[in-house]
């Protein structure tokens, strides 16, 4: 591989016994696939795509060493002779397309979702329902013996290596850490004891598979929490775990259990980099980058500065399974880029759904969702260019099918536009970029500036006509609903208008949270945020002097005085995303946004907006109130059963509605994305 812009990216890792085809490893993520014996065809072929795709070494999900250990009842596990053989058909796949794969060990500890969890001590995790037992000497020995059956297990099953999960406040992690390891006797105390598992586990791991086998360590080098452990002990462990013979370290940011985001779309770009070059400092043996980093640039910047050896993407992997040779051959802009979303991939993890990707539906359904060549080239009108039209109108035109897609506006992406102003999400605007050069590569025809009517839609000759025409803003009957101080959200994040210092949101769905993280931001403080001022706003230390990386945030500085409403009486954002709502909410709740659950509007007058809270009358004395009420369909396109004679109405074009124009209601873009490709697929 050669490429002028890249060249440290793509160089290869020479790890003595063996050789990396270059510094790019996809990170760990669990499907949901490994977990059952008949889903690993397709976990096969999900591998096998990243690893055509160029790679230079992947790490599959966390597999279990033994019961205890596992995430979820009957969650993947590594200790049987049949479970190396259905393993097989991974590691094949990787080898015959030149790839190298690592089995990751992870034993959950108190992290299990199943009633056989252990632990250092027998201490809840505060995300936990499950009480863990507390290893005794026989627990920790039959930990040690299963973690070593396991590795032997996958060199058996062609595995290139492993790598032992040591971060994330998993078991390994839980040893370590006095938060959770309150054990008097030689496993706990002091750090020299704390260690001992995973060294132990490390030194004996070794001696079982030889010296030619990877033995990666996913070692937490800020743990984020209330006893978590100093920068000076992450050393002193790495020390030692290199001794017992570790190959390469991964490194893990935050405990799952930790108040502070490490992966979510408003983390900057390689935030927890530099600690990972510290730790390059420390040991002998290549050290990988992780969390939050995206894209080639950063990555190429982290390897030829010498900061770090390996960059560990995983989400990325999702998103684009041929990233590593879009970046070989020169063409970065074809990218299709995570933008950390988290909406289809660890949303579904811990729905306990199949994992996939926002921006590429086939992820994780790559013998399922097929862009097969067409052998009958279709006319086909696409009206929309938001998510599910881009979507539709690319697939169609890779399929082979001769696409037009029309917009109103004067440029592609529907409200991802306005998504992207929202400060935390500039990453959306990669979205658009990606899809603005593949409309080019597919070569679809692109019409803006276009407001079709159904006429021309059924007299141009089109066999296909894909209604993505999405949502208009709901305007809520309430009495006074046009007085001069409402506005909508459009108006307010397309900065038509400039709402006062004082405000009401009606609506607290993602838009009304989005709408309040805008309207707090100082205009004055450039976006996207730096790492300097994120770490000083959520109290993080890069330093880790002590406590895990954590320090006092600086104060809020609000920039308006906001409230939040909604009628249900149940938490505010209790819909918003399952591992990021809690950033939102915790970014209103520090900035003093009052946020209002059974709330019946009354009216909106000069004084401002008058509402009843669980029978209480009150006033909200504010200057503007930004409607954030949810959208209704926008599907006028969509033909009538007969014609105005009462005529049938032709069999061509057929008309399909997809998005927001099929159905408003839990509308995002994931659904969006995934109706288009799926439905230019059937074509
Ligand atoms: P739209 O994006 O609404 O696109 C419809 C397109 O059709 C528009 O470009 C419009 O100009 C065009 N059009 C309409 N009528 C015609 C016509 N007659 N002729 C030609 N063109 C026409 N979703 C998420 O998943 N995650 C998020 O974090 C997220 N954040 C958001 C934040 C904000 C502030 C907003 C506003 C939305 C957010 N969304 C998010 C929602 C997401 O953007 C929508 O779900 C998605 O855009 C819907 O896609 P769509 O293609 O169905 O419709
Ligand atoms: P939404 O999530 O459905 O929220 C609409 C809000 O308006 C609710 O709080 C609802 O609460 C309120 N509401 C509905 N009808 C009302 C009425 N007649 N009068 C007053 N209030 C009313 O929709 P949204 O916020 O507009 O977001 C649209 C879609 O974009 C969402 O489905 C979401 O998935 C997506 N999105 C996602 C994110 C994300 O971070 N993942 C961010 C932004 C948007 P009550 O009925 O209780 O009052
Ligand atoms: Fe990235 Fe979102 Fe796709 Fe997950 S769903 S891989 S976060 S773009």
């Amino acid at each position: 591989m050669s490429t002028t812009k890249h060249p440290s990216l793509l160089a290869p890792l020479d790890l003595g016994f063996t050789t990396l085809r270059n510094r790019v490893m996809m990170g760990s993520m669990h499907t949901g696939l490994e977990d059952r014996f008949f889903n690993y065809p397709k976990l096969a072929a999900y591998f096998r795509e990243r690893a055509r795709g160029g790679v230079g070494l992947i790490v599959t999900g966390g597999i279990s060493p033994n019961r205890q250990g596992w995430l979820l009842p009957f969650g993947g596990t590594m200790n049987t002779a049949f479970d190396a053989w259905n393993h097989r058909r991974v590691t094949d796949a990787v080898h015959e397309e030149g790839g190298k794969i690592l089995m990751q060990i992870l034993h959950s500890g108190r992290y299990g979702y199943q009633p056989f969890v252990v632990s250092a001590s027998a201490k809840k995790s505060p995300i936990s329902m499950f009480k863990p037992k507390a290893l005794d000497e026989d627990g920790i020995e039959d930990t040690i013996q299963s973690y070593v059956r396991c590795a032997t297990l996958a060199q058996r099953a062609g595995y290139d290596g492993v790598e032992i999960m040591g971060s994330e406040g998993y078991l390994l992690n839980q040893f370590l850490c006095k938060r959770s390891n309150l054990r008097k006797d030689r496993w706990g105390g002091s750090i020299e004891n704390r260690m001992r598992l995973p060294v132990e586990i490390v030194r004996r791991v070794r001696e079982a598979v030889g010296e030619n086998f990877i033995l990666m360590y996913r070692h937490s080098i800020l743990d984020l929490v209330e006893g978590g452990n100093s920068w000076e002990e992450v050393v002193q462990v790495a020390l030692a775990l290199e001794k017992a013979g570790v190959t390469i370290f991964n490194t893990g940011v935050g405990w799952h259990e930790s108040r502070i985001p490490t992966i979510v779309t408003s983390v900057p770009r390689a935030a927890f980099a530099s600690v990972a070059a510290r730790l390059k400092q420390a040991v002998s043996v290549p050290v990988v980058a992780s969390n939050r980093i995206n894209m080639p640039d950063d990555a190429e910047a982290l390897i030829s500065s010498g900061a770090v050896d390996m960059v560990s993407m995983a989400r990325p992997f999702l998103a684009d399974p041929e990233f590593v040779n879009k970046v070989a051959t020169g063409r970065v802009d074809e990218i299709n880029t995570c933008i950390a979303c988290n909406q289809a991939c660890l949303d579904h993890t811990f729905s306990n759904k199949r994992a996939s990707c926002l921006v590429n539906p086939r992820a994780g359904h790559e013998t399922e969702l097929v862009y097969r060549k067409t052998t009958e080239k279709k006319r086909v009108a696409v009206v929309g260019a938001g998510p599910a039209g881009l979507s539709a109108a690319t697939v169609a035109a890779e399929c082979g099918h001769e696409v037009t897609l029309f917009d109103s506006s004067d440029r592609i992406g529907g409200q991802f536009n306005i998504a992207m102003q929202i400060p935390g999400k500039e990453e959306f605007a990669q979205t658009m970029r990606y899809f603005a050069r593949r409309l080019e590569i597919t070569g679809v025809k692109v019409v803006l500036n276009k407001r079709v009517t159904r006429d021309e839609l059924l007299s141009a000759g089109f066999h296909e006509v894909v209604v993505a025409t999405g949502v208009v803003p709901r305007t809520p009957n309430i009495a006074g609903v046009k007085h001069p101080k409402v506005v909508s959200y459009l108006d307010v994040i397309t900065r038509k208008v400039v709402p006062g210092k004082r405000v009401a949101i009606v609506g607290a769905g993602g838009i009304g949270f989005d709408v309040g993280e805008f309207l707090l931001h100082d205009p004055a403080i450039a976006l996207p945020m730096s790492v300097d001022h994120w770490c000083a706003e959520w109290g993080v230390d890069l330093q880790a002097n002590n406590n895990g990386g954590l320090v006092k945030p600086v104060e809020a500085a609000p920039y308006r005085e906001l409230y939040l409403l909604q009628r249900k009486t149940t938490k505010p954002g209790a819909g918003l995303g399952k591992t990021s709502g809690w950033v939102h909410r915790a970014v209103l709740q520090r900035n003093g946004v009052e946020m209002l659950a059974g709330v019946d509007y009354k009216k909106i007058d000069d004084e401002g907006l008058h509402i009843t809270v669980h029978g209480l009358e009150r006033t909200l004395h504010v200057d503007h109130i930004v409607m954030c009420a949810g959208q209704d369909s926008l599907d006028e396109l969509m033909p009538k059963t007969s014609g105005p004679d009462g005529q049938p109405m032709p069999v061509l074009p057929r008309f399909h509605k997809i998005g927001g124009a099929a159905l408003a209601a839990e509308l995002d873009a994931k659904r969006a994305i995934r109706e288009g490709a799926e439905l230019a697929a059937s074509f």
